[in-house]
């Protein structure tokens, strides 16, 4: 028997054929053209599965399940995309049903974030681990939980939004309308928001004159000591590290994994992160804690949606 993952981004769409014990066998890419509509992605998805399918050789009735994981917020329990920011026209969209009439395999969704946590739960760096905790920093800041073992989805699906806590009231706007959000201010888009911000009133920095600063050109001066992209960095970094100690307190996690673009910028920001953890922690929360980097990169989440429909075919829920 085979398996079905996809993993549908903003941007790409990846369809994965993996056989019983979750190894992908097949890969297929293709842009979402999401701007086009909810039918036409729908569409663009069935079709890349039948693509999948042939280029693998396996028949549909040999897939016992598809899994799906894309941005939230979704309602997995209820096989319900909510209203993802970068999905246009998919408004509480009952798409397992939708996907399961289409295919003909039983098909589960969940969010991406949560699904790349338990890819690297099931078959990555956190293999093993009963109590952890997923963050990746890049464009966004996504999270999944793994507690006792499992996902932790919340009521609705939707918890694990580490990138909404509020860690500077009064803060730079987020997307999600609130203000100080730590996306606003330590995602790859706040890192860049900030460059552009404060470069205006520094023109000695290299920083200067950039006219769309992207969050690598800050981590790039930084590195070659310009002071302005030196203090962007260390207070992502610092107000990073005090929603990590947040976490930390909350769940006593024994892994940490910690991945994404924004990370690669290296020490200047994950120094001042882990310094603000440990003063913003409680160091009997911390103890045996360790903080890893992802094993399975850009393939955790469609390795995820894999695991997904593994795990709900031996758990026989319906969708
Ligand atoms: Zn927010």
């Amino acid at each position: 028997m085979a398996f079905v993952g996809i993993d549908l981004g903003g941007t790409q769409l990846r369809v994965a054929v993996a056989d019983d014990r979750g190894r992908l066998k097949t890969v297929v890419r293709h842009p979402t053209e999401a701007a086009r509509g909810r039918q036409h992605v729908i569409n663009r998805i069935v079709d890349a599965v039948a693509e999948a399918l042939k280029e693998d050789g396996t028949a549909s009735g040999r897939v016992r399940a598809l899994g799906i994981g894309l941005p939230g917020p979704v309602d997995p329990a209820a096989g319900i995309v909510i209203s993802p920011a970068n999905l246009p026209g998919f408004r509480n969209v009952p798409l397992n049903r939708i996907l399961t009439r289409a295919t003909g395999i039983q098909s589960f969704l969940h969010h991406d974030a949560h699904l790349a946590a338990l890819g690297e739960h099931r078959r990555g760096a956190a293999r093993g681990a009963s109590e952890m905790i997923y963050v990746t920093v890049s464009t966004g800041i996504g999270a999944g939980l793994l507690l006792r073992g499992e996902l932790y989805a919340g009521a609705h699906g939707i918890a694990g939004e580490v990138g909404h806590i509020v860690v500077q009231p009064g803060g730079p706007l987020c997307t999600c309308g609130n203000r100080g959000c730590l996306e606003a201010i330590a995602s790859g888009t706040g890192i860049a928001r900030a460059a552009r911000e404060s470069a205006r009133g520094t023109p000695g920095s290299a920083l200067h004159g950039l006219e769309h600063p992207h969050a690598e050109d800050v981590a790039r001066a930084a590195r070659a000591g310009d002071e302005l992209a030196t203090a962007i960095l260390e207070n992502a970094g610092t107000y990073l590290g005090l929603a990590m100690g947040t976490l930390v307190n909350l769940f006593n996690p024994q892994l940490i994994v910690l991945g994404g673009s924004v990370i690669k910028s290296g020490n200047l920001l994950v120094g001042p992160m882990r310094r603000s953890m440990r003063a913003s922690s409680w160091k009997a929360s911390r103890r045996g804690l360790r903080i890893v980097g992802p094993a399975l990169g850009d393939d955790a989440g469609l390795i995820g949606a894999v695991e997904y429909a593994r795990l709900y075919t031996r758990h026989a829920r319906p969708a």
